[in-house]
């Protein structure tokens, strides 16, 4: 599988093929799939073809005629070629046709032109199959990702050179699904689901050899993960057992509500955890406004009451100045242990961030390395070198889609022994990107809202379509603050200061949010697109207009921290009535008062974003109402999409739509898109059986006998792709 392909295509065909598609060893060739298979027949569906549309089709050459052209000089040849259902004419200038012959079969490909009306082929790629090939009778002729120099079919001589000798190929062929794991799930062997995949007699067998080349992408990553997860369980932690009598029951009592079924359930499921040696690994999801802050808190609790210390890492400074806050409100006097009016039995909450002043900075970090800080809550802060923990048991990530493993690892090295980890995500995960992309964890879900919701409507603004309704909407902003409510107004980038208003927002708080970026397509052409709406524009035009007679403030992220804060804590205070802010009140922000979001030009956000953004608006008892503004038609792509947001509070439906309008590759992270992706055939979407039987199988592979040792094949499959620097598709999303 490693040897070179020079040795069997030569050195010319196996430079263009290593140049241009990345091609070098036999293995690179063999996982190189046709992307779709010519049949004959397909010619009666020209008639749906498009002008413009790229084909190759699979032809007999019906007739050939050669004239010279009335108003040009040279010749013209038609050529006439049909498969039986259907016909289409080929044209060539100057005899540049491929001499075809009567009676001949070849593969045709070209771009659909239009001639008086009739479809044709002008000029197109020719590949006449001769009488000692035999693919000219096969039912299905496959057609290869190709590239200028590497025709498809070049690509399929060079695969039939090492397919054609079968019995060499079984015994050439490491089988990375061990035999067992075939059987039990009917697949064949690696040998004859490539014969079936690149020379198949049937769709049958190409979907028989899906079936199993999935399985080998599936199985491979899962057994990453499992060894992974087998890895970390194997390295002791601290138990940090439940201690009654101490911080964590204080909390209960201050609680000014009960707890809901679900964050019951699971405060027990991580009380648990937490009292074992093996250290916790765990994804908590729940629905913007289920609770989560609450359930983390009281796992912090348990840790700071058994002597450990906790530290809560958030995306960005608005969010980790907000949970400060409200942990020490909550604790009371027990955050404020060692002050005069601290209790004794109580721990204290620090927090730390990179814009804090150097003074205040030190000293929050003494306390966090002396232990007084039971609690400590940063952002990105808390990861740099300098940051000493004196006995870290804890680690709680809020708000996961903005932080990648290696931050979370490089929080969990922060601890004299690994410390729990608990990573919270209100963006709902589908199954299969829980299993896939954190596949490493163990999930909880609180699919409950606490009770006395008022919950959120939201309708799309198309402004070019229906002008009026944005007037509309400022009215029901107005009327809404009229009531004693507020409003947030979102818009995609700052404005006024950044370079040229590229269309990205310049938010400074967090990493690039990959998540919420829009779908690839629409980004292109952003060069005709006016740039995004800015917050210091917008808020300048309400001030002087619609909103002329509201207390109107900004708050983005290139703000200084403590104006920031400020501007946070006035709007918290409903000193402010509306505050037009970037995707920074995305995550986490909590004013109940405020019952009113429109989001301007919300097409520049993704579906996840805008889900997270509206959250903002339902967490009180009063109803929320979110518009989502947009020049999109409503009939366009992009319209239908902010329709389907408005249209559904399911955060795991709209995790699905998020999933399919971004490109698998995205999901899985940006190398995943590359040309040697380990992951070609298998789809988060349609996957989701094979994906949760491939963990199983994983699992048990990982931890029955020796492990992944009695499975060399697999085991070298494993280690490929942990070496692959490209395997940090594990950890990019
Ligand atoms: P999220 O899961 O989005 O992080 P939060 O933890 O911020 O949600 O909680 C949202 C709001 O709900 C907060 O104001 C919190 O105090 C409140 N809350 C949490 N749990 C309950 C409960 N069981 N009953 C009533 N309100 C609750
Ligand atoms: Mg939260």
């Amino acid at each position: 599988m490693d040897t070179d392909l020079v040795r069997v295509l030569g050195p010319k065909t196996a430079k263009v093929m290593a140049d241009q598609l990345q091609l070098r060893t036999v293995r690179d060739l063999l996982r190189h799939y046709p992307r779709r298979y010519a049949r004959r027949g397909e010619m009666a569906r020209l008639d749906d073809l498009e002008v413009g549309d790229r084909v190759t089709v699979l032809a007999q050459v019906k007739s050939v005629s050669t004239r010279r052209m009335q108003q040009r000089r040279g010749t013209l040849t038609e050529v006439t070629v049909g498969d039986g259902a259907g016909s289409m004419r080929l044209v060539f200038f100057n005899n540049r046709h491929a001499h075809l012959d009567v009676g001949e079969w070849g593969l045709f490909a070209g771009t659909v032109g239009l001639w008086r009306g009739d479809k044709q082929f002008s000029h197109p790629d020719c590949h006449i199959m001769t009488g000692d090939d035999d693919d000219w009778a096969r039912a299905l002729v496959p057609i290869y990702p190709a590239s200028k120099d590497v025709s498809s079919w070049v690509i399929q001589k060079s695969v039939k050179l090492l397919l054609d000798d079968r019995s060499s190929l079984e015994a050439l062929l490491d089988d990375p699904i061990p035999q067992p794991v075939r059987d039990r799930h009917g697949l064949p062997s690696l040998a004859t689901a490539l014969v079936y995949k690149h020379r198949p007699e049937s769709t049958a067998q190409v979907e028989f050899a899906d079936e199993r080349l999935k399985w080998d992408e599936a199985l491979v990553l899962q057994c990453t993960l499992a060894a992974r997860r087998r890895a970390a369980a194997l390295e002791p932690g601290i138990e940090r057992p439940r201690r009654r009598g101490g911080l964590l029951d204080a909390v209960d009592a201050a609680l000014p509500f009960s707890l809901t079924e679900g964050q019951r359930e699971v405060g027990e499921e991580l009380a648990g955890e937490l009292a074992r040696v093996q250290p916790m690994n765990r994804l908590l999801q729940g629905e913007v406004g289920s609770g989560k802050t609450v359930v983390a808190l009281r796992a912090m609790a348990q840790v700071v009451d058994a002597g450990g210390q906790a530290a809560l890492l958030a995306p960005t400074e608005v969010l980790a100045a907000q949970h400060a806050r409200s942990l020490t409100a909550i604790l009371g006097p027990l955050a404020r242990a060692g002050e005069l009016d601290g209790d004794p039995a109580g721990t204290r909450v620090v927090l730390l961030t990179g814009s804090q002043k150097a003074a205040v900075r030190r000293e929050a970090r003494a306390a966090v390395a002396d232990g007084s800080a039971g609690i400590v809550v940063g952002t990105h802060a808390l990861l740099q070198e300098g940051v000493e923990f004196a006995d870290l048991g804890l680690v709680v990530v809020d708000e996961q889609h903005r932080f990648g493993v290696e931050q979370r690892d490089a929080l969990r090295a922060k601890g004299t022994r690994p410390p729990h980890v608990l990573v919270m995500t209100a963006t709902p995960i589908p199954r299969t990107v829980a299993m896939t992309v954190y596949g490493d964890l163990e999930t909880s879900t609180l699919r409950q809202l606490p009770a006395g919701r008022g919950g959120v409507s939201s309708s799309v603004v198309p402004v070019r379509d229906k002008p009026a309704w944005l007037d509309r909407a400022w009215a029901r902003v107005r009327e809404e603050v009229a009531a004693g409510r507020q409003a947030y107004v979102v818009c995609p980038r700052i404005g006024d200061l950044e370079d040229g208003g590229n269309g990205k927002a310049a938010d400074d708080d967090g990493p690039d949010d990959a998540d919420g970026a829009p779908p690839e397509e629409e980004e292109k052409g952003g060069s005709d697109r006016r740039p995004p709406l800015a917050v210091l524009d917008v808020a300048e035009g309400l001030r002087s207009g619609p909103l002329s007679a509201l207390r109107v403030e900004v708050l983005h992220g290139r703000m200084p921290a403590e104006e920031k804060e400020a501007r946070m804590r006035a709007f918290a205070a409903a000193e402010v009535d509306v505050l037009v802010a970037t995707t920074v009140v995305e995550v986490g922000v909590d004013v109940p008062n405020a019952t009113v979001m429109v989001v301007m030009d919300a097409d520049r956000f993704g579906v996840s974003q805008l889900h997270q953004l509206r959250g903002r608006v339902a967490r009180g008892r009063h109803a929320g109402l979110c518009l989502l503004v947009s020049e999109a038609s409503s009939s366009s792509a992009t319209g239908q999409r902010l329709a389907a947001v408005a249209g559904t509070t399911d955060g795991f439906e709209l995790a699905r739509l998020d999933l399919e309008t971004r490109r698998e590759g995205d999901v899985l992270g940006a190398a995943q898109s590359g040309r040697r992706s380990n992951v070609k055939l298998l789809s988060l979407l349609d996957d989701e059986t094979l994906i949760a039987e491939a963990r199983a199988e994983a699992t048990a592979l990982v931890e029955q006998g020796g492990g992944l040792a009695d499975h060399p094949e697999l085991a070298a499959a494993v280690a490929a792709l942990a070496m692959d620097e490209r395997a940090d598709y594990l950890e990019k999303a």
